[in-house]
């Protein structure tokens, strides 16, 4: 897709279609009103007012562009970028199969940034996933925006394309989506850029470093496991550093706890988290953020063989704490617990981001609009809770009260796996806390619900949604300001 720009309504060029943005009361919302004029019949017919989520096409003699799709913005006073991500979102779901190529006008703002707004929705809505397909998906070749903020359209392309990067891995099948192939793609974006350095620890270091639950949550399947490490330098001068952890389960049958039929088929994409993180450091990188960060990812399958690690055994965390493993589905909290651990003792990080689709509870608590967020820092929780409402990837803190702590109380270990269904999100959060430090700020956010939804989404498709990588890019930006 090529994503351009013109200085103005009068010199754009010809397309397949027009998007204009009208407020209540048919206002329009963009600075060439002259074009009003073309379109008075249909103002007039009362077909379309100019409310939020509305939507009309019309078929215009002569001019640039065989359709003009007018969209409605709502109250000019309650504008958001949201609003404009949905509008122009469902403009580009309209068009795509109909036109190849789309003029886009913006409405006038001084308070939103609508260039965002508006890219992210056209953008995000454009996406298509294909491979699989005899028959290829359609979608928009050419969008061009029609005085845009240019600096805001680069950041937003540059994102929108992380995002795409991210879903790319996730809708593809798990069979090629494998830790070693997590792994090589994070070589190539280190070969892509100079601020991107990449190592992969096979399952010989894996043993040999003592990750001895990534290693217990590996053995079951043939494919080699991956501690896959992603240093990102924007700003050699400060020693300041903050860690991404990502879960990459790459395939998730339950292991010997086997999930049953209804309960597997979606579970490659429990690789979510990880593919946020690459997703994140190919946005960081890209837009060369003046940040300092660790990506590091824990990445296996959780498969049945005949060394599959098994329910009621006990096993060494690289931290030393021992875990009796009381469920082999709750095998994202051992590789997590294990890689946050490493990344703590051999990067010393001032703050840790851990993300990942850790527990069914949590789309029963919150379902598909929103991940739960655990984190007891003030500060940084803040700043994430604000980057979610910001991308509208928004986020629901969840407590981590110390009496939780009861629900993982082992007789046999120093703490076992998982509970009984009690506070299932919160049980992740608190099996996470018991490998965090006390040098660290952490706040872990489980995307359970929100990385692969089972409904369409204004801008999202179904399944693998790329959640994550526009909420963490955003913090990061925050963090450089
Ligand atoms: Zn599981």
């Amino acid at each position: 897709m090529v994503v351009s720009s013109s200085s103005s309504l009068t010199k754009r060029k010809k397309a397949d279609a027009l998007i204009l943005p009208f407020y209540l009361e048919k206002k329009p919302a963009f600075a060439a009103k002259g074009l009003v004029s073309l379109f008075e019949p249909v103002l007039k017919s009362g077909d379309f007012s100019g409310k939020k989520d509305e939507i009309l096409c019309h078929y215009p003699k002569g001019g640039k562009e065989a359709r003009v799709v007018l969209i409605g913005l709502g109250s000019e006073k309650e504008l958001t970028k949201e609003v404009l991500r949905r509008s122009y979102a469902s403009a580009v779901a309209f068009l795509k199969g109909k036109a190849k190529t789309v003029n886009i006008t913006l409405p006038e703002s001084k308070s939103i940034d609508v260039t965002t707004g508006a890219a992210e929705g056209a953008l995000l809505a454009n996406y298509v996933f294909d491979a699989n397909k005899s028959e290829k998906d359609k979608y928009l070749s050419t969008m061009t925006f029609i005085d845009p903020d240019e600096k805001a359209l680069k950041k937003a392309q540059k994102i929108c394309e992380s995002v795409y990067f991210t879903r790319n891995l996730i809708f593809s099948n798990a069979d090629d989506i494998t830790p070693t192939f997590l792994g090589k793609m994070a070589k190539e974006l280190a070969s892509e850029h100079k601020t991107l350095k990449a190592t992969v620890l096979g399952r010989k270091e894996i043993i040999s470093e003592n990750l001895g639950l990534l290693e217990a949550v590996s053995r079951g399947s043939h494919e080699e496991p991956a501690l896959i490490l992603v240093e990102y330098k924007g700003n050699p001068k400060s020693k300041e550093l903050s860690a991404l952890v990502g879960k990459g389960v790459t395939y998730d049958t339950g292991g010997l706890n086997l999930k049953p039929t209804g309960s597997m088929e979606t579970m490659r994409d429990d690789m979510s988290g990880a593919a946020a993180v690459l997703g994140t450091m190919h946005a960081i990188a890209a837009l060369g953020l003046p940040v300092n960060v660790i990506a590091a990812i824990g990445s296996t399958e959780n498969a049945i063989g005949p060394k599959s690690y098994k329910p009621g055994d006990v096993y060494r965390s690289y931290s030393g704490i021992t875990v009796e493993v009381s469920n082999t589905d709750a095998e994202g909290r051992l590789v997590l617990a294990d890689v946050l651990s490493y990344v703590q003792k051999k990067y010393e990080p001032k703050r840790i981001i851990d993300i990942a689709t850790l527990t069914g509870g949590a789309v029963v608590a919150l379902g598909e609009e929103v991940s739960a967020l655990m984190c007891e820092d003030e500060s940084l929780a803040g700043a994430l809770l604000e980057a979610g409402d910001d991308t509208y990837e928004r986020l629901c803190l969840l407590p981590l009260y110390e009496e939780y702590n009861a629900i993982l109380k082992s007789k046999v270990a120093d703490i076992k796996n998982s509970g009984q269904r009690k506070a299932s999100p919160i049980q992740g959060g608190i099996f996470l806390k018991k490998f965090i430090g006390k040098k660290a700020k952490w706040a872990h956010i489980d995307i359970a619900g929100t990385a692969f939804p089972d409904s369409l989404k204004p801008y999202h498709p179904i399944q693998a949604t790329g959640v994550g990588v526009r909420l963490l890019t955003q913090f990061f930006a925050k963090l450089t300001q």
